[in-house]
């Protein structure tokens, strides 16, 4: 099954054993990592990508594996729409900066970044005026703290930033408690970001009454299909958020948003920039705030320049396909 080739060939399946691995720089730090890593598998439906972060054992990668091998092997199911709008993310910069990132982005919609680590919270009272301003008054402002504040705090930061009208908060709080604590005490919607790592915890976020909203990504729960299924299950709201792949992996989130039924929020989707390369020559880039519904070819000369040796990925990848899916 494993065959040794010094210049591996993309195989006709989606098998680890002839995956090419790839390490693009990042703009800026994100997750502690300044370079993005992962494995490019084509099978008879196209390229698939592999790409869990790196402290993600065999069992928790096992579902970006499966990720994988639903691009390759069978593509997704059929789109409902042919853009998917996405929003800008500004992150914790100073106002000026936070306006010139809002005017460059194009996007009707802008999420921000609050509550970081060191900041006083009126820097994030003057980045969302400075947001609002520079997106006009019918565009949407929504905050992500990350899971940084206590329950109190949150209450008193919503309140306050909802001055600029604000579409949702993204997981004000760490545990859905919390959430749950703060969505009975403020009048704008939660939702739920890093509480949603694998497919029952929607559920879990539903039960508990804890957002009004949820953030998928494909890898983490398995696939296109696997996130249509938790989406069906939970029956809240969907925003679609990347895991910052390369426009392989993009096209999976976006394939998930064309598929939703409903999407009434914008996505996370607008990722490929935080990236210095691609592995395409036509990267899935927004167009005055959406992105299209269409597949990604993987060009051999852009995936050349980024590519690494694969052995160590093909093994992360053998070992995640041994974990049987529970
Ligand atoms: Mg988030």
């Amino acid at each position: 099954m494993t065959t040794s080739r010094t210049h591996e060939e993309p195989g006709p399946t989606g098998d680890s054993s002839r995956g090419r691995a790839f390490a693009i720089g990042l703009r800026h730090r994100f997750r502690g990592i300044t370079v993005r890593e992962g494995l490019l598998v084509r099978g008879p439906a196209g390229w698939g990508e592999f790409s869990p972060f790196a402290e993600y054992g065999p069992r928790e990668a096992s579902r970006w594996w499966a990720a994988c091998r639903e691009a390759a092997d069978q593509g997704w199911p059929d789109p409902v729409r042919d853009r998917v709008p996405v929003n800008v993310t500004v992150p914790a910069v100073d106002p000026e900066r936070a306006a010139a990132i809002v005017a460059a982005g194009g996007c009707a919609t802008a999420k921000v970044k609050v509550a970081e680590k060191g900041q006083d919270p009126s820097e994030d009272l003057a980045r969302i005026e400075a947001v609002r301003s520079a997106i006009g008054p019918s565009g949407r402002v929504r905050v992500d703290a990350n899971g940084a504040w206590d329950v109190d705090t949150a209450v008193r930061m919503v309140r306050e930033l909802d001055r600029f009208d604000l579409e949702y908060v993204e997981q004000p709080c760490a545990t859905l408690e919390e959430l749950g604590a703060v969505r009975r005490r403020v009048d704008v919607p939660v939702a739920a970001d890093e509480s949603i790592r694998r497919a029952e915890d929607p559920l879990r976020v539903r039960a508990a009454e804890a957002a009004d909203i949820v953030v998928l990504k494909v890898q983490p729960l398995g696939g296109v299909r696997a996130a249509l299924r938790v989406a069906e299950a939970c029956g809240l709201p969907v925003v679609v958020s990347s895991a910052v792949e390369s426009s392989v992996g993009l096209a999976a989130g976006v394939a998930l948003a064309a598929a939703l039924p409903e999407l009434p929020y914008a996505c996370g989707l607008a990722t490929m920039q935080m990236l210095t390369a691609d592995v395409t020559t036509a990267p899935l880039l927004p167009e005055d705030g959406s992105l299209p519904v269409r597949p990604v070819h993987v060009d051999e000369e852009a995936l050349t320049a980024v590519e690494v040796d694969a052995s160590a990925w093909r093994e992360r990848a053998r070992a995640a396909a041994a974990v049987t899916s529970s």
